[in-house]
């Protein structure tokens, strides 16, 4: 209908975006252009992105530092009627912006939907936090009955660095925490999918956050992710992304030398998936291919790896394999689609290796077949592997690809231990009909999100907030009541 008609007059090659970094509101062309390709078709493009150099990442520093009393004192209702319009233009725009998500990013259309709706969560429930918990200051009552205040006030000039595969709505959630609390903001997007954030801060700016309070800095982590990290004015820093990279930005921010500064950092996960012998295999095998295959395996929820108990996992196991053939990789734009490209050429390097690795390592147990056109993009088939242990992966394999181990129910425990020793603490799914069962694994698992009887997919803002532990990330919970907290400094009245 009209909604389809005004997404497909963003989808033609004749709507290509020019882009620019945003400092004070300024477009500034440094002649460092970038052409964005569709992952799903590179000889088609999504239009160009300059990306800031040096001088302009140190101009943007300028002018967030100067912003900041000015913006800091501001009524925090005043910054979140900020927030509120934002989303109200996100909600206005939502055509170019799912557009968008699907033609620099490669996002199935209902991906991007979701993903447009999250950023507009993000907004509206950060402005109703900032209402609640910033406007006046908080009364305590401590155990002599006396009474004590705090104001929550902003820290000074944050930098948000953002993942690729939430281009909206992680980018958008980081920035508009940061500056609902009164902090001004310096902000990279990824590499790969910087047109939306440039919308993103255009809508942000046109809906009254000064343009001297927010700066949009594209470009890699060497040209500006680095300096945006070892400034020594930077006063906090919120970072969405792999644990790597996270480690690389803690040691730049220590070697600054200056006082700590929080990190907010929401990084990777091995998420596994315990199936009990009470679970029902239908539903199972369902979730397992969505929580492994949906977003082509881009989702940092997604599942890795699938414990079996051994009693069903003949059963179980054949119909993963034909719940492979029967699933669709292809144009993320069709309704019929169900895994579409994975990000880029070098994504897809690492993720073909790794399928070959398992190939001689693990058992192969389906593949689902790529189309004809596969080559135009960058498609990988999505696969599934039998493996002996948890331990023969090291490192996020961040695509769709499954691992599937067998266990014994006598081993439960030791299990859940294995996947705990793996450091990451993301997510965890579980399919059992025992509730004594659930309510073990829930009580050891060492993650963020548990998700029972369901599939391992989605936050909900504001009812199920996201974050792990350990090294998926620092906490607390994007969406949650917590997060805004972070952000801020509690003055003693
Ligand atoms: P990445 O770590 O490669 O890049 C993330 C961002 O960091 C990009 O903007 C990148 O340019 C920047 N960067 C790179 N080097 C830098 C440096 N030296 N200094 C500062 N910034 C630098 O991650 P990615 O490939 O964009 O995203 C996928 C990863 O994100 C996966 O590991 C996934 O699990 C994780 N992720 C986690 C969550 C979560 O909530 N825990 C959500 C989404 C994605």
């Amino acid at each position: 209908g009209p909604f389809k008609a005004k997404i497909d007059a963003f989808m033609t090659q004749d709507t290509q975006w020019r882009a620019y970094p945003l400092v004070g509101g300024e477009k500034v062309e440094t002649g460092q252009t970038h052409t964005v390709t569709s992952p799903y078709d590179h000889s088609e493009t999504a239009g160009q992105i300059d990306w800031a150099d040096a001088a302009t990442v140190t101009k943007a520093i300028d002018l967030a530092e100067a912003a900041y009393p000015a913006w800091s004192s501001r009524p925090a209702s005043e910054r979140a009627d900020c927030l509120d319009k934002t989303a109200d233009l996100m909600e206005e725009n939502y055509a170019e912006l799912i557009a968008l998500c699907h033609r620099e990013a490669g996002k199935t259309i209902q991906d991007s939907i979701d993903e447009v709706r999250e950023a507009v969560d993000f907004c509206r429930y950060y402005a109703q936090q900032a209402r609640t918990n910033f406007a006046a200051p908080h009364t305590f009552t401590n155990y002599l009955g006396q009474e004590q205040s705090v104001q929550m006030t902003g820290r000074g000039v944050f930098t948000c660095i953002s993942p690729w595969n939430f281009p909206l709505a992680i980018f958008s959630g980081q920035v508009v925490a940061a500056l609902v609390v009164g902090n001004t903001v310096v902000a990279k997007p990824a590499e790969q999918t910087s047109l939306i954030a440039v919308r993103a801060i255009e809508m942000m700016h046109q809906a009254g956050v000064p343009t001297d309070v927010l700066h949009l800095l594209p470009g890699d982590g060497a040209t500006v992710g680095a300096p945006i990290t070892s400034d020594k004015r930077i006063a906090g820093l919120a970072f969405t992304g792999s644990t790597g990279t996270a480690q690389l930005i803690n040691r730049t921010l220590a070697a600054r030398g200056v006082a700590p500064v929080p990190v907010i950092a929401e990084t990777g996960g091995q998420n596994a998936m315990l199936i009990d012998s009470t679970s029902l295999p239908e539903q199972v095998v369902r979730d397992a291919v969505r929580s492994a295959f949906a977003s082509a395996g881009q989702r940092c929820s997604a599942l890795r790896v699938m414990f079996v108990q051994e009693d069903i996992a003949d059963r179980v196991i054949p119909m993963i394999k034909g719940a492979m053939q029967e699933q669709s990789v292809g144009l993320p734009y069709l309704h019929s689609t169900d895994v579409g490209p994975v990000i880029d050429k070098k994504a897809q390097t690492m993720l073909l290796e790794h399928i070959e690795r398992m190939k001689v390592e693990g058992k192969l147990i389906g593949e689902t077949a790529l189309p004809a056109f596969a080559d135009k993009g960058t498609y990988v088939a999505p696969a599934a592997f039998e493996i002996a242990s948890i331990d023969q992966l090291t490192d996020e394999k961040f695509g769709p690809i499954l691992h599937v181990v067998r266990y014994k129910a006598k081993d439960l425990d030791k299990i859940i231990d294995t996947i705990n020793n793996s450091g990451f603490g993301l997510t965890m799914g579980v399919h059992s009909r025992n509730e004594t069962t659930c309510a073990r694994i829930a009580r050891r698992a060492r993650v963020g999100n548990l998700y029972i009887n369901r599939d391992q997919v989605g936050a909900v803002v504001g009812v199920q907030p996201f974050g792990g532990q350990g090294l998926s990330g620092t906490g607390p919970k994007a969406g949650g009541p917590h997060y805004l907290q972070r952000f801020a400094i509690e003055k003693q009245l």
